[in-house]
């Protein structure tokens, strides 16, 4: 791939827009970075790491809206949604309700799946080539539990996963938890382990991309909020970017849970609604985790990282709310007690919250704009912006430099919705 020097704008400076910043780099295009606040600061700095081409199935699944209401009765259950006169948001849940039944489910995995595998591959070579530090290890990830029933529950997912996307997991009984994982209690079920699952340190990985791109040549602006597009005739000439212009040939939007309030620079809708969630990262405890592991009874996380420990998750639906609730930091701590030796370790060094950019139907948006030819959209990653970094950026830089993508992008364009 080379491009003769055409300029490149970015917009957004998280995993999304960094990945598509260092492709299209490489590419050949002179490329700037604009965040409104800081790079890496937002969504891409606290997650949980995981790089997991496990995750095919959407969160939109049969029996997802009766779990939903169940839990809006719950003040304090890990999934939520604060009630509010929202019409953008009533919509997004009935399309999000349409959406849960098993052809789409399975439609959704048909499109992600091709993705999540190309993106390990991608951040592999990416952090192999580059030396990223970023303490990157691929020790699978283990869903743990407590209840045999819940256990055995999942064998029905496990078998459409290895039947429809060779994606088997190998089951473990309570002992050989224990086992292989010391630090879990040992009056577990068992547990469900994905063997090719990696994991990263967000944080680092978003600094080494910072020095990575700045090392390049690629101007990284902090504190410039686009606001708007200059055009001539067809084209979109420059970004209107606090009080000045800034030029391109090329114009990517990349802007997380904030792209609905744009979307009328784009002509046309964005239905992606702020995920709000939450994360504890503390030092390691005495007895830590060897393998990242997800306790689907309590929807807790937890990733071991070499130079810490982080707990996290909950799903919050309160638009664009930005207080930190410690009511939802607790619930990161009570979540893990009931599977963990040492479930936490005090002081913690960051309590954290972020927006997931969170379409109805999970997949991302990689498009180009309806507003002009030369404005491309990649946002809407949902739960999974840090796995898809690395294969959105390298689409759209196919995109931009006119190949033919790698991946079909039929399901990810704008017009769906
Ligand atoms: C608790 C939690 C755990 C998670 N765990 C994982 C995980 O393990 N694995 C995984 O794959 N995903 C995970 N995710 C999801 C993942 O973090 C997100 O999908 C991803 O970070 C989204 O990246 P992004 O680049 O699209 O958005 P962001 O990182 O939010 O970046 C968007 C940027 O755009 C900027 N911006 C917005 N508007 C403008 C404007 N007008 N002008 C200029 N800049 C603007 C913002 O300032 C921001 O920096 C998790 C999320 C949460 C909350």
């Amino acid at each position: 791939m080379s491009d003769t020097g055409r300029r490149a704008l970015v917009i957004g400076g998280g995993v999304v827009g960094a990945c598509t910043a260092y492709a299209l780099e490489r590419a050949g295009l002179r490329v700037t970075v604009v965040d409104k606040s800081r790079f890496g600061a937002a969504c891409s700095h606290g997650n949980c790491g995981y790089i997991c081409p496990s995750h095919v199935l959407p969160l939109a699944e049969p029996g997802a809206i009766g779990r939903t209401l169940k839990a809006m009765l719950k003040p304090n259950s890990p999934f939520r949604i604060k009630p509010r006169l929202d019409p953008a948001l009533w919509r997004w849940l009935l399309c999000f309700a349409r959406k849960c039944n098993e052809r789409d489910v399975l439609a959704s995995g048909r499109a992600l799946h091709p993705l999540l595998e190309s993106s390990l591959k991608l951040y592999r070579q990416m952090v192999d080539r580059e030396r990223l530090e970023c303490e990157w290890e691929e020790r699978g990830l283990l869903f743990a539990y407590r209840s045999r029933a819940e256990l055995d529950a999942y064998n029905r997912t496990n078998d459409l996963l290895a039947k429809q996307f060779h994606l088997p997991a190998e089951k473990w009984d309570g002992a050989t938890l224990v086992a292989r994982e010391p630090a879990l209690r040992d009056d577990l079920a068992g547990g469900w382990f994905y063997a090719d699952d990696a994991h990263l340190r967000p944080d680092l990985l978003m600094a080494g991309l910072r020095k990575l791109l700045e090392s390049r040549g690629v101007q990284i602006r902090d504190g410039v909020e686009f606001r708007g597009f200059e055009r001539d005739g067809s084209r979109v000439v420059s970004a209107r970017c606090g009080g000045e212009a800034i030029p391109a040939e090329v114009f990517v939007l990349a802007t997380g849970a904030w792209s609905p309030l744009l979307q009328q620079h784009l002509q046309c809708r964005l239905p992606i609604e702020p995920g709000k969630g939450y994360s504890l990262t503390m030092p390691r405890p005495r007895v830590c985790p060897r393998i990242p592991m997800i306790f689907p009874e309590t929807r807790v996380a937890v990733t071991p990282f070499g130079s810490g420990y982080r707990l996290g998750s909950t799903m919050e639906f309160a638009g664009y709310d930005s207080t930190m609730n410690p009511a939802r930091l607790q619930l990161l701590r009570a979540g893990a007690e009931p599977y963990l030796k040492e479930p936490y370790c005090d002081p913690v060094t960051e309590e954290w919250w972020g927006w997931r950019p969170m379409t109805y139907d999970s997949l991302p948006i990689i498009d180009h704009a309806p507003v002009a030819g030369n404005v491309y959209v990649a946002a809407g990653h949902s739960m999974l912006g840090l796995t898809l970094g690395a294969v959105t950026g390298q689409l759209i830089a196919e995109l931009v430099t006119g190949q033919k993508p790698h991946i079909d992008l039929h399901p990810f364009r704008i017009s769906r919705f």
